[in-house]
């Protein structure tokens, strides 16, 4: 497929539907997958941190996280189908778990937080299946959170630590993880556990 380059950044030109539909296929084929869900916040912090730039360019998919990406892509002269919130990507991903009982992993947020996401989760898809779930403060250097992570066989990872710590602990994971699709869904917890 082609990319649409913006400030450098390659994202999916996909719709929502279209990229879930991917996504389930890569679940089911066991390929582990890196999702970025790129808001404009994060393509203009790309351009100050090339350690975290180099990091997206490594993303399997790229989605078009906010209306700000729509427009870029517009005014460039290359337009991308429809903007893609990460937030509702998150919520496609879980119901796809729940009808494919898929194992679900949740990192990120407050202990009292994820908690409660995790709660809710259950609540509105009653066939997930919870692989695990744990805070996001923690040392993200250690390598005993990834060595926890993949102990359980997670099919989908939520990171929710906000970027840039979540791509970068994710890149990590999955250099070390034999599948899983691993997206970071910055606050997304907090508006889960409400
Ligand atoms: N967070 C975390 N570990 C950290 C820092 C932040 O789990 O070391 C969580 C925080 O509790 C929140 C989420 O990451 O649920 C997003 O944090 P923030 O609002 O700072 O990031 P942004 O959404 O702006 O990327």
């Amino acid at each position: 497929d082609k990319k649409v380059s913006i400030l450098g950044i390659p994202f999916d030109n996909l719709t929502r539907v279209e990229f879930l539909a991917r996504l389930l296929a890569r679940m089911e084929a066991n390929q582990k997958t890196f999702l970025v869900t790129a808001n404009p916040e994060i393509v203009m912090y790309a351009k100050e941190d090339d350690e975290y730039y180099n990091l997206l360019l490594k993303a399997d998919y790229v989605a078009p996280d906010g209306i700000g990406i729509v427009r870029a892509a517009k005014k460039l002269g290359t337009p991308i189908k429809e903007r893609v919130p990460g937030f509702e990507l998150m919520l496609g991903l879980l119901e796809l778990s729940n009808m494919h009982k898929k194992r679900v992993y949740f990192i990120g947020a407050k202990e009292e937080i994820v908690e409660k996401a995790v709660n809710n989760a259950e609540k509105l898809w009653p066939n997930l299946v919870v692989a695990g779930y744990h805070h996001g403060y923690f040392d993200h250097s250690d390598s005993a959170m990834i060595d926890h992570v993949k102990s359980v066989e997670p099919d989908l990872i939520l990171v929710a630590f906000g970027f840039p710590r979540q791509e970068k602990w994710i890149h990590e994971y999955l250099k070390a993880a034999g599948h899983g699709i691993a997206v970071g869904v910055g606050g997304s917890f907090d508006v889960l556990s409400g």
